[in-house]
């Protein structure tokens, strides 16, 4: 449904609720816009925090805290995915304009609830999530159909970068994966035979207007984004059509506003598989803040703010790196002992694009920054980002 609000213009506070590298991100966007930020982050020292004109540092169910937010920001949007629900609605409550709204956001916290309307969504689009069983009970272990095994036991809240998810081959190792984790609500999914995975990035304004990204390539290591490469060199034309469609459909129907990301799983079938919805920019969409005209930071910024979406048009190949924690401790056994990754190297090949978040620990697996390596074509790209990551001491 659109609404008849008007823009808000540069020169206005918005607000982001988290304060990590997606908050940073949107906050350099929105600054370069000439808008001021506020973020809402418990955590003394964040990302976006350190960066934006204000920092509220309080939990988000702090009413005191939302009530401050709400009193400067003109719009809210989220940068991760388990804001309470509530935090959202308070907001809203107090007159902001959040947008996604929190029926959006909270639809994606659930992996029972994403899963059901990825299975209802079918219907509109010929595209269905995993086969899956809830687990939610003991009895459910013994009602799990066989076909499922082996499977991913994923729980249904909090999981992320591959964390909290299980192989489980028999219903012995279901019940034994089940009682590791609590007890606590998840879903079993049938192990697919993955050909490759990919991304679709969409928005939509508060007038209706939906764009979409070109589909990105995903490969991931040890559960974590490794590499986005665009264009997805495994994807036809057909399946590219048939994934933007769907998200497309998918964002409408859902009436969200603001940028989306639906990750699917390409089978070596060449059936295709949606696999979960993030209510936010995300890590496959890094390449769009060099490789595109207006990267989804910027369109977030655009559609929080009710203002026409921005041009997605690819301007050139690009392969995406992903830095992680784990080289500032290369050739060092010991934990603690760090050294700075050669950033210099990085910076001598052309088209390597470095983007750092500003964190001051590094750990293995956190994300701590990427690479955008552009290239004339895909092989340029691809062959910088591996000269990239040699240099990094990465596998390519
Ligand atoms: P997260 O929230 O941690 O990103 P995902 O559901 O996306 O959780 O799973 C992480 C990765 O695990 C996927 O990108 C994919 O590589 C692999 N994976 C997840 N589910 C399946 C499945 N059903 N079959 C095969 N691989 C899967
Ligand atoms: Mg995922």
């Amino acid at each position: 449904m659109a609404d008849h609000l008007g823009p808000i213009l540069p020169g206005a506070y918005l607000g982001i609720l988290g304060g990590g590298q997606l908050g940073r991100m949107f906050t350099q966007a929105a600054q370069s816009m000439g808008y001021r930020v506020c973020v809402l982050d418990p955590n003394a020292e964040s990302p976006a925090g350190s960066i934006a004109e204000k920092h509220i540092r309080a939990d988000y169910t702090d009413l005191s805290a939302l009530k401050e937010m709400a009193a400067i920001c003109s719009s809210v949007s989220t940068e991760f995915e388990n804001i309470p629900a509530q935090a959202l609605d308070e907001l809203e409550a107090l007159g902001v304009y959040v947008a996604p709204r929190s029926s959006c956001v909270s639809l994606t916290q659930n992996r029972i609830t994403e899963k059901n309307f990825l299975a209802s969504w079918k219907e509109e689009t010929g595209i269905s999530p995993a086969d899956h069983f809830v687990i939610e009970h003991k009895t459910d272990i013994f009602h799990v159909p066989k076909g499922l095994f082996p499977g991913i036991l994923k729980i249904a809240r909090m999981g992320y970068d591959g964390k909290g998810q299980v192989t489980v081959r028999t219903p012995e190792d279901l019940e034994r994966a089940w009682d590791d984790f609590n007890q606590v609500p998840c879903v079993l999914e049938k192990l697919m035979d993955l050909d490759f995975e990919v991304s679709a990035l969409v928005a939509r304004g508060h007038d209706d207007e939906v764009v979409a990204y070109p589909v990105a390539q995903n490969i991931h290591r040890n559960g974590i984004l490794h590499k986005s490469v665009v264009p997805a060199p495994s994807l036809n034309p057909e399946q590219e059509n048939k994934i933007v469609e769907a998200a497309k459909s998918l964002i409408r129907h859902i009436d969200y506003v603001g940028i989306l990301c639906v990750e699917f799983f390409v089978l070596k079938s060449g059936k295709i598989i949606a696999n979960e919805i993030a209510p936010r920019p995300h890590n496959s969409g890094h390449y769009t803040l060099n490789a595109c005209v207006t990267s989804q930071f910027e369109q977030q910024v655009r559609a929080m703010a009710r203002l026409p979406l921005g041009d997605t048009r690819l301007l050139t190949p690009v392969s995406m790196l992903n830095i992680l924690g784990d080289i500032w401790f290369l050739n060092n056994a010991v934990l603690g002992v760090m050294h700075e990754p050669p950033w210099d190297r990085v910076l001598s090949h052309a088209g390597a694009k470095l983007h750092l978040y500003g964190k001051f620990t590094a750990l293995p697996g956190r994300k701590m920054g990427h690479v955008n390596c552009l290239g004339e074509t895909l092989e340029l790209a691809q062959k910088n980002s591996t000269a990239v990551a040699i240099d990094l001491g990465v596998e390519p």
